[in-house]
């Protein structure tokens, strides 16, 4: 049977990092079953659903390079892929399930049910609902309806029996419906409640396999006690464990960023954070922790994937996303990094001297909005030192006698390139004597104000021969 599976974003926000880590397990079974991946937006909750965040969310997931066979934009065969373009259809199955004794118009008010609520709470019931509307008489309803109440449709908990399932990530899992009350499946208004619109879709969407974040492992029970009331195959569950930050605790705002937006923004790679994110909460045989995309679904197996909360370590995915700045196509990089550039203020009219900045700068930074702290000495108009070790260092006697000596030579060549940096350095070495660190930490604070920085011959290359003799000379004079 051919895989179907599904990510179905509520657009209430923007694509949280968790539920992009949904999408892209689900992706990577899809592709590695040669399946179809299913895009579906969950938008019944009108006060909550907000149209941007759905053109913000498909952004999100293009950019991540997660391509939908079916869904939103691209329609398919079990289209419409919006809840709110289903209505209708959650309508008709309601309908079914009355007509069938599963489901029952409730009249009760939000009060009443408040009231009910704490009555059973009292009582030390798990379950509050009554059930009173199950047992109306024909006087009572018609009482209701001429108050103009409009009902709600429950969905009638079977007595006494237990809801099992063989979840793929955590087992079997058994549940008592006595802990179960009837619950609402649509709401007066005419629009379902998630568990019975998640059910009707992916029944009709034939999802084989329902793949997202444990949390809704309490919802689980109800979809399928409904899949069993209308006739629908079930799909096959896999709960995925919740993500952790660094404290132990459930990943939140305290922790850092957790949009998928504010990782692009701070220039995280797509493919560092999709493997990043498969990461978490799954490993590879060989336990290799860079995978290319290609690798991570060919290898991609719920075997290997986690039952335990996984740990998001930032410190791991900047160190990942660093290789992969590093490893990626210069001219991406060139791109990317140009915007911020211009955010930054610096021009990026020349091209070859960008791409010079970037190949050296990419070197030492970790997330792509790094690049322009880095690159600030190519750009900066006049160099000041705040260290007062680097003070310190240029004023040394060892560090004059080198820049005099740099200075001649430099004065010596036509075009300052990295070759002949090096070789000047090698014949100052030789001529005072100084070395290591007391002969490049002096030429490096001389040239970019600072202690670190990029590779120096490059830099010095980039700055080209005038400029180097004229931040020398300065040196020698301070
Ligand atoms: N719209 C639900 C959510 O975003 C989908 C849950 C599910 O995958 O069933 O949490």
């Amino acid at each position: 049977m051919e895989t179907r599976v599904r990510f179905a974003p509520s657009p209430t926000g923007h694509l949280h990092i968790g539920n992009a880590r949904t999408a892209i397990l689900n992706w990577l079974f899809a592709r590695h079953t040669n399946g179809k991946f299913i895009l579906r937006i969950e938008d019944t909750d009108p006060e909550r659903s907000v149209e941007e965040y759905i053109d913000q969310i498909l952004q999100d997931l293009r950019w991540l390079g997660l391509t939908w066979d079916e869904g939103p934009e691209i329609g398919g065969e079990c289209g419409p892929y919006r809840q709110s373009e289903r209505l209708e259809i959650y309508q008709r199955y309601a309908q079914k399930l009355m007509d069938e004794g599963n489901a029952y118009f409730c009249y009760c008010t939000p009060e009443e049910l408040e009231q009910m609520r704490k009555e059973s709470h009292a009582r030390g019931e798990a379950g509050f609902y009554n059930r009173r509307c199950l047992h109306l008489t024909d006087e009572e309803r018609q009482q209701f309806i001429a108050e103009g109440r409009k009902p709600a449709i429950r969905f009638k908990v079977p007595d006494n029996s237990e809801v099992i399932f063989n979840d793929i990530v955590k087992g079997e899992l058994r549940f008592e419906t006595e802990n179960i009350s009837d619950f609402v499946i649509m709401r007066s208004e005419g629009i379902p409640t998630y568990n019975f619109a998640a059910v009707v879709d992916d029944g009709l969407m034939k999802i084989s396999h329902v793949i997202r974040g444990d949390d809704h492992v309490s919802n689980t029970p109800r979809q399928v006690l409904l899949y069993q009331a209308l006739g629908f195959e079930m799909p096959q569950f896999a709960h995925i464990p919740m993500i952790l930050g660094p404290d132990r605790t459930r990943l939140s705002k305290r922790h850092g960023a957790t949009s998928l937006d504010q990782y692009r923004l701070k220039g995280y790679l797509p493919e560092a954070l999709i493997n990043f994110l498969s990461l978490l909460s799954w490993s590879s045989k060989t336990g290799d922790e860079i995978l290319s995309i290609k690798r991570l679904i060919e290898e991609f197996d719920f075997e290997r994937v986690s039952k335990s909360a996984a740990m998001f370590d930032f410190e791991k995915l900047n160190w990942m996303n660093g290789q992969y700045i590093r490893s990626a196509d210069l001219e991406r990089i060139v791109e990317l990094a140009k915007l911020y550039f211009r955010a930054a203020g610096y021009p990026v009219e020349d091209e070859s001297t960008i791409q010079k900045i970037v190949a050296v700068t990419r070197e030492k930074i970790e997330t792509l909005d790094q690049i322009v702290d880095v690159a600030r000495i190519f750009f900066q108009e006049k160099i000041t030192i705040k260290d007062t070790n680097a003070k310190e260092m240029i004023r040394l006697d060892s560090s004059q006698k080198v820049f005099w000596s740099f200075l001649r030579k430099l004065r010596e060549i036509d075009v300052l390139d990295r070759e002949n940096f090096k070789e000047i350095m090698k014949s100052v070495q030789k001529e005072t004597g100084v070395m290591g660190k007391n002969l490049w930490m002096p030429l490096r604070i001389a040239l970019t104000g600072q202690m670190h920085g990029p590779e120096l011959p490059v830099t010095a290359e980039i700055f080209g021969k005038e400029k180097c003799e004229m931040l020398i000379e300065r040196a020698i004079f301070k």
